[in-house]
């Protein structure tokens, strides 16, 4: 069993635009549940598979306080066919981001398609903190970071703390 972990900025493969996905093998359906796991245990609410090296259009959120497993989500293949008019603003992190957090406008509902595990095709409306979570990860799987979202003042904030993510990753090389 491969030990995953989440790739840290500024690796390149996080700027990848990454593949669809064909039908899952069980191999890679259990690479899905380790995704999960892995979310659990750093205390996010949402992982895209390039954030782990795995170069594929997949994604799994869980955004209920407690992480009851079932608010958990897995998309395959999630496209956004429609995003509301009506725009919010909240502080997002990212687990590729340790320890940066900063404000980012994103649509406040959408609808998302996509399918599931077992190659169902879904289609379903989401708002609020799935959405934002939901878009995050979707942008993740076409290269874009959160910090791509983020106004001139916020990352003069976080530029020091961005540096450091930079020097950390040159010394330590690409894990
Ligand atoms: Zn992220």
């Amino acid at each position: 069993m491969t030990e995953e972990h989440v790739l840290l900025y500024p690796d390149p493969r996080l700027r990848q635009k990454v593949e669809e996905v064909g039908a899952l093998t069980n191999d890679e359906k259990g690479r899905v549940f380790r995704m999960l796991r892995l979310l659990y245990e750093q205390m996010g609410i949402g992982l895209a598979a390039p954030q782990i090296g795995w170069m594929k259009r997949l994604i799994v959120i869980n955004v209920h306080p407690t992480h009851d497993p079932r608010h958990s989500m897995a998309v395959v293949n999630p496209r956004i066919s429609e995003e509301s008019q009506k725009k919010w603003t909240m502080r997002e992190g990212c687990l590729s981001f340790p320890g940066i957090y900063g404000s980012v406008e994103r649509p406040w509902a959408v609808k998302i398609e996509g399918q599931n595990l077992e190659g169902e095709n879904m289609v379903f409306p989401v708002s609020g903190l799935a959405a934002r979570c939901i878009l995050h990860e979707v942008d993740h799987l076409d290269g874009v970071l959160f910090i791509d979202r983020m106004s001139a003042a916020t990352m003069v904030a976080i530029r020091p703390k961005l540096k450091r993510l930079e020097q950390h990753f040159k010394r330590r090389g690409q894990a």
